[in-house]
């Protein structure tokens, strides 16, 4: 499957092209789609041990040989020690938010989150009896809503839209004083590229790879990473019964869970041909995002002193009360993402002659979506505010068109 030396120490750009892939004579050069249900054994014996141990494969709902190698690349790239693809980002959330979290257990969120993570915290999770409190993305807050109970804490990288940046090492300190695991929804980081939270004490770390991985608009997918070292001596999902999950899975129980939990029991499978274009994405993933956090800074500048424009959120800006946290973890870049404010929305948006009003994130072309009435739409206004969406704010994901036709297009819809 892959015969990269692991004692070899490769760089990003190279491990995102070779991971994955088998040498030898007759192997093809790529990532091979295996669109088939089921795998043989040659003895029950080996038989017995792939049902026991989901190494293999078996059967496709459990494990893919492609999707497996688009795991091994995620693995890489994040710096962990496994990974599990599963149909979408929510599906990846939803995953590993219940590896952490069972009946009677706690979740603190930082408010300024990806809205389908919102509404699995709000209306999803109370329904199996976990609960959640939503606080302001600062460590202060956090530290402040942790319960007994709480056994997650959970954040994005770089909040959506409001660009504000998670101090990662100061959640994980606060999560790993009570046992608590601490879990990053990276997609705006990358894949590892712009920041890798593991680093900095995560233990989990989910990716919608629908957006920057995927990088052409054209798949959905998501994927659950776990790092090298967490500890659940404190979480009763692990640690209860006889034998206890950290009995029969050892350093891997929460790896196990998740792809158990999300893949064989929910059967949220991402299926072989996305993981194959997925992991494409992935092999240029480096040249587009660099190039799109430069485009995104230059025309972030160009906004903040067009007199057209209002508040301009990018935590790339100097100008921005997230400048510091950016300098600290987002160490390949401060992403492509920025968010501002225009008088008109509806008019701007209708004036756009080359970027595209769709609400995607982390394609090649540049979107924009007006989150008051689209992403954020169905939020209370309290709530749309705390997340830093008002109703003049505008996002745009910034593609990999030319800086000039980018800024030329926006002066024209300013204007
Ligand atoms: C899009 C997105 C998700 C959800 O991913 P899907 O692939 O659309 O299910 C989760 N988190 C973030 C930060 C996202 O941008």
């Amino acid at each position: 499957m892959n015969d990269l030396d692991p004692a070899l120490d490769l760089s990003y750009d190279t491990l995102a092209v070779h991971t994955g892939i088998g040498r030898g004579t007759g192997v093809g050069v790529g990532i091979p789609i295996q669109q088939m249900a089921a795998f043989q054994f040659d003895s029950l014996e080996a038989a017995a041990e792939e049902f026991q141990l989901n190494t293999g494969s078996s059967y496709a709902r459990i494990q893919n040989p492609t999707t497996k190698a688009l795991e091994a690349r995620i693995t890489a790239l994040e710096g962990g020690s496994d990974t599990v693809c599963l149909a979408s980002g929510q599906a990846a959330s939803f995953t590993a938010m219940l590896s952490a979290c069972r009946a009677g257990d706690h979740i603190v969120a930082t408010s300024s989150l990806f809205g389908g993570s919102v509404g699995l915290l709000s209306n999803i999770l109370p329904l199996m009896g976990i609960t959640a409190t939503l606080v302001p993305n600062t460590p202060e807050a956090v530290s402040s809503a942790m319960q007994p109970n709480t056994t997650l804490v959970w954040a994005e990288t770089i909040g959506n839209p409001a660009g504000d940046v998670a101090d990662l090492s100061a959640l994980a300190e606060i999560a790993h004083a009570q046992g608590a695991l601490l879990g990053i929804d990276n997609t705006w980081g990358g894949v590892g590229l712009l920041c890798r939270p593991l680093n900095f004490g995560a233990d989990i770390v989910t990716h919608s790879l629908t957006k920057w991985a995927g990088g052409h608009g054209a798949v959905l997918g998501g994927s659950v990473t776990v790092g090298h070292q967490h500890d659940l001596s404190r979480n009763a999902i692990y640690t209860g019964g006889s034998p206890s999950l950290l009995d029969t899975r050892g350093a891997g129980a929460l790896a196990w869970r998740q792809r158990w939990f999300g893949t064989s029991q929910l059967g949220m499978i991402l299926p072989p041909q996305s993981a194959f274009l997925i992991s494409q994405g992935l092999e240029t993933l480096a040249l587009r995002l660099n190039r799109e956090c430069q485009t995104a800074l230059a025309l972030a500048e160009f906004l903040e002193n067009h007199a057209g424009v209002g508040r301009v959120s990018y935590p790339g800006l100097e100008s921005s009360g997230h400048h510091a946290l950016a300098g600290k973890y987002l160490t390949g870049g401060a992403g492509a993402v920025l968010t501002f404010e225009v008088e008109q929305p509806a008019t701007f948006l209708a004036r756009l002659k080359v970027i595209r009003m769709a609400p995607n994130l982390g394609d090649t072309r540049t979107l924009a979506v007006h989150p008051w009435t689209t992403t954020h739409g169905r939020m209370p206004e309290a709530d749309r505010r705390a997340a830093g969406v008002s109703p003049q704010s505008i996002r745009m994901s910034v593609g990999v068109e030319s800086l000039a036709d980018l800024q030329a297009d926006l002066e024209q819809a300013l204007a």
